[in-house]
């Protein structure tokens, strides 16, 4: 199993007093005071204790009102299962859906994990092409072509992406679909930064969905700062949600008690919250792609999530060498681009989750690090 290029990094920059921290994807923000006071309050009431697989009923009824809100998606309580976290949900559907021998349609660029997950199972990744040309978007007829493998089983999507920042425009996502059913695959719908989006709109698969093949994932972790607390949710047609609850048996049992209490308070309390720290990463982003433009390192402009990649054309397909150079002499670190798959060699990735300043200072260290690489290369 290839390791996280991401993780290689953090490890490398994290004892390094000084170094800016733009490689990991985890919201710089706390976890905000009402949900913690939620959770302390659980655990004082004695949410100390397993729960079933599936997940406590009361949270289970929050999530089903806000699938049918904000995502357009009915769904019974039976449907949803609590786990811990987006990763787990997909770790968890895959299991159930994907047996040795067998493909996982994956983006080039994605999260790393994806890869991961299909070497775990023993499955092959297929990479379907985004294209940087547009938007990073999928090319259709390549994922349609690649997705008549006879080994296909599963297409994963994730909108709004990591690490592209792109959000899926409404008619590629009914497009996508069309080419699961075509091909008779399961989509597994990544939608951990469905409340990050800053231009465009979020679609789910899953509203779209006439026979019963997308499962979707959420995940508390980016949408309310709670990386740590390991909880998430999916929902998937009923008798799939019925295996993935019977696979967590084996995997965790359940989540967390008191994160998924704490996750309750979270849906059901207020949400300037979400807004506030998508604002905050709005102005981030716009400050980050100015400076990237006046350094000439400008790639795209993300429309969702918190990352944007810069262009490192001199490192080719040499990028975790650069991102330690540029953590061991220059001090920042940044995502390799290899590590998301080889659509993005002569590429880093940014996270937007590090305030203004220290965005504006690792631009800087970011750019006089390509200067000094090149200089080194030529
Ligand atoms: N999906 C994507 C695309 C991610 O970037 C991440 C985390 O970085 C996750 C899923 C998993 O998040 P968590 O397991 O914390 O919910």
């Amino acid at each position: 199993m290839p390791r996280s290029g991401i993780r290689e990094v953090l490890d490398l920059a994290v004892s390094r007093p000084g170094v800016i921290r733009l490689e990991i994807g985890e919201p710089d923000f706390p976890t905000p005071a009402h949900i913690v006071e939620a959770a302390a309050r659980a655990a004082e009431a004695g949410f100390t204790k397993y729960t079933v697989n599936r997940g406590l009923h009361s949270l289970r009824e929050a999530i089903r009102a806000k699938l049918a809100a904000r995502n357009g998606i009915d769904a019974a309580v039976e449907q949803i299962v609590v786990t811990t976290g987006g990763g787990t949900a997909l770790m968890e559907t895959l299991l159930a859906l994907v047996e040795p021998g067998e493909a996982i349609l994956i983006p080039d660029p994605a999260w790393p994990n994806y890869a991961m997950m299909a070497a775990t199972l023993h499955a092959t990744a297929l990479r379907y092409p985004l294209e940087r040309s547009a938007d990073f978007e999928p090319d259709l007829d390549a994922l349609d072509a690649l997705a008549a493998d006879p080994r296909a089983k599963a297409l994963v999507v994730n909108s709004p992406a990591n690490p592209t920042g792109s959000v899926w425009r409404p008619r590629t996502v009914e497009g996508v679909l069309e080419i699961a059913a075509r091909h008779d695959l399961y989509l597994v719908s990544d939608e951990v930064y469905e409340e990050i989006v800053f231009e465009g709109e979020h679609v789910s698969p899953a509203a779209l969905d006439e026979d019963g093949r997308v499962v979707t994932v959420f995940s508390a972790s980016k949408t309310y700062a709670m990386t740590g607390w390991r909880v998430g949710y999916l929902v998937a047609p009923p008798p799939l949600a019925d295996l993935i609850a019977k696979v967590q048996e084996p995997v965790v049992s359940c989540a967390t008690a008191v994160a998924q209490k704490a996750l309750e308070a979270a849906l059901l309390g207020p949400q300037d919250c979400v807004r506030e720290m998508r604002d905050a990463y709005r102005r981030r982003r716009d400050a980050t792609v100015r400076a990237l433009r006046a350094e000439g390192l400008f790639v795209t402009e993300p429309r969702g999530a918190f990352y944007l990649f810069a262009e490192a054309a001199a490192a080719g397909d040499e990028t975790l060498a650069l991102a330690r150079q540029l953590v061991l002499e220059h001090g920042v670190a940044v995502a390799p681009g290899e590590t998301f798959g080889p659509r993005a060699s002569g590429l880093v990735r940014l996270s937007l989750a590090a305030s203004e300043d220290a965005l504006a200072e690792g631009v800087g260290r970011l750019a006089r690090g390509l200067e000094a690489w090149t200089r080194s290369v030529i």
